[in-house]
C-alpha cells in the first residue's frame, strides 16, 4: 500500500499533455487554452455612447441649457458628426461619439421642443461616455496557457475578432464495469442482482471534467475481461470499476497483467478507495476503480481527475477549496486519508449520511469533500479547507 499523496505524484509524473490542437472558438469552450492570448484591439475600440441620449460640450451644458440638434448618430458607421457651443448630437447606445463632444445627456433627461432641446440637468465631463480602452487595453493578456476557456472567454475572444484558438487535446475513454450481479437500469433485476451505476457515474465525471468516455460492461469471466480491455485500450485512458480487490472473482490485475500490462500501483492509503490501481496497456493509461460506488467516485475525483486534466494541457489540476466552518468534531483514527463526503452551505461544511463506501445517498446529497490526514482531528467549529466538485 503507498501513500495517496505518492501515488497522485507518481500518476501526474507518467501522463504527458496531449498534442495541441485548433479548434472554433465555440468548440473550445471546457478545453484549456495552449497558448497566451492578448488584446488585439482595444475595448471599447472607440468612445461610444451608455446611453440613448444627445451627445453635448459638458461645459456648455448646465440645467435650462437650450441646444440645437444638428444631426444623429446611431449605432453603426460613424458619420463624422461634431458637436460645436450650442449645438447636440442625437446619439444612441454604442454609437461613436461625434467629434467636440464630452459626455452624453439621457434622453430622459430633456424636454424636446422642435429642433431643439432643452436640458433638465447638470452634465458632468465624461457623462455616459465609454472611453476607449477603458475596460481592455492592447496587448493585455485576455487567456492563459493551461487556463479553462469559459462562456465569458469565449464572448471576450469574439469581441477581440478572434475565430479560433489553440486548446489542448481531447481525452478519450473507454469506461469498463465489471461484475455478474450488474443489471442494467432498465432491465429487470433478478434476485441477488443490483443496477448498474458506476459507469453513469463515470461518464457523467468524465464530461464534467471536458472528456469523452464510452462504456462497456463485462461478466466476471477472463476471456471477456481481455478482449474488452483489449479494444478498450485503443483510448488513451481505460477507466475499470470494480474487480480490483483481492477476492476469486477479482479479475482485473491477472487479466491486465496477461495483457502485458505494467501495473505502477495497486492499492493506496485512501478511504474510501484502497484497492486502487494504476498502471498502462501500451500507451493506454489504464485506472482500476474499486466497485463501491463512493470508492469509485473518490478515486476518480483524486487520481483520475488531475491525469485528465493534465492530458487536456490544464495548469490547475486540483479541485477548488474554500475555507469551511466544521460543524461537528472529526477524527480520522484510521491508518488511511480519509475523505469525507458532505454539504458545503453558507461557509459551513456538515458530514453527510453514512460514511461507508457502498452510501450513495449521502454522495448524491453531498457536494463537498473533507481530506482527512492520518490522526488529523478538528473540533466543531474550526476551520477547514474543503473540496468542491459540483
Ligand atoms: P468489487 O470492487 O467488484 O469487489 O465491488 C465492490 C462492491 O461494489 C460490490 O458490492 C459490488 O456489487 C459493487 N459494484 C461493483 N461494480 C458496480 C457498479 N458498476 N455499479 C454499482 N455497484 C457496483
Ligand atoms: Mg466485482
Amino acid at each position: 500500500m503507498i501513500g495517496e499523496e505518492v501515488a497522485r505524484a507518481k500518476i501526474l509524473e507518467a501522463v504527458r499533455p496531449l498534442p495541441a490542437r485548433r479548434l472554433s472558438i465555440l468548440q473550445a469552450l471546457d478545453c484549456y487554452a495552449a497558448e497566451d492570448y492578448f488584446a488585439r484591439l482595444p475595448l471599447p475600440n472607440f468612445d461610444n455612447s451608455a446611453m440613448d441620449g444627445y451627445a453635448v460640450i459638458s461645459g456648455d451644458c448646465r440645467s435650462g441649457a437650450r441646444l440645437l440638434v444638428v444631426g444623429e448618430q446611431p449605432a453603426g458607421l460613424d458619420r463624422q458628426l461634431r458637436v460645436s457651443p450650442g449645438q447636440a448630437v442625437r446619439i444612441f447606445t454604442g454609437a461613436p461619439m461625434p467629434a467636440g463632444a464630452d459626455a452624453v445627456v439621457m434622453q430622459e433627461d430633456v424636454a424636446c421642443d422642435g429642433t431643439e432641446i432643452v436640458v433638465n440637468v447638470d452634465v458632468d465631463l465624461g457623462e455616459f461616455v465609454r472611453k476607449r480602452g477603458c475596460d481592455l487595453g492592447t496587448g493585455q493578456k485576455i487567456l492563459s496557457t493551461g487556463e479553462r476557456v469559459r462562456g465569458a472567454t469565449i464572448a471576450l475572444l469574439a469581441a477581440q475578432g478572434f475565430g479560433e484558438i489553440a486548446v489542448g487535446g481531447e481525452v478519450r475513454a473507454g469506461i469498463v464495469s465489471t461484475g455478474d450481479e450488474l443489471a442494467k437500469p432498465g432491465e429487470k433485476l433478478q434476485p441477488g442482482q443490483i443496477y448498474e451505476s458506476n459507469s453513469l457515474l463515470l461518464q457523467s465525471l468524465l464530461q464534467h471534467c471536458g472528456a469523452i468516455g464510452g462504456s462497456t460492461h463485462c461478466g466476471d469471466d477472463s476471456d471477456s475481461l481481455r478482449q474488452t480491455f483489449q479494444d478498450a485500450a485503443k483510448e488513451q485512458i481505460l477507466i475499470v470499476s470494480g474487480g480490483v480487490s483481492v477476492g476469486e472473482h477479482d479479475l482485473v490485475q491477472k487479466v491486465l497483467r496477461g495483457l502485458d500490462a505494467k501495473i505502477d500501483i495497486w492499492r493506496v492509503a485512501i478511504k474510501p478507495g484502497k484497492p486502487f490501481l494504476f498502471g498502462w496497456i501500451g500507451n493506454c493509461a489504464v485506472f482500476g476503480l474499486p466497485g463501491n460506488p463512493v470508492s469509485a467516485f473518490v478515486t476518480f475525483l483524486q487520481f483520475v481527475r488531475p491525469a485528465i486534466l493534465k492530458m487536456m494541457g490544464a495548469s490547475e489540476v486540483d479541485l477548488p477549496k474554500v475555507p469551511a466552518k466544521l460543524i461537528t468534531d472529526l477524527t480520522n483514527d484510521s491508518d488511511r486519508v480519509h475523505y469525507i463526503r458532505g454539504k458545503f452551505e453558507n461557509g459551513t461544511f456538515a458530514p453527510f449520511g453514512r460514511q461507508e463506501s457502498h452510501a450513495l445517498f449521502g454522495l448524491s446529497q453531498s457536494n463537498a469533500l473533507l481530506r482527512l490526514a492520518v490522526g488529523e482531528s478538528h473540533q466543531s467549529g474550526a476551520t477547514v479547507n474543503v473540496q468542491l466538485w459540483d
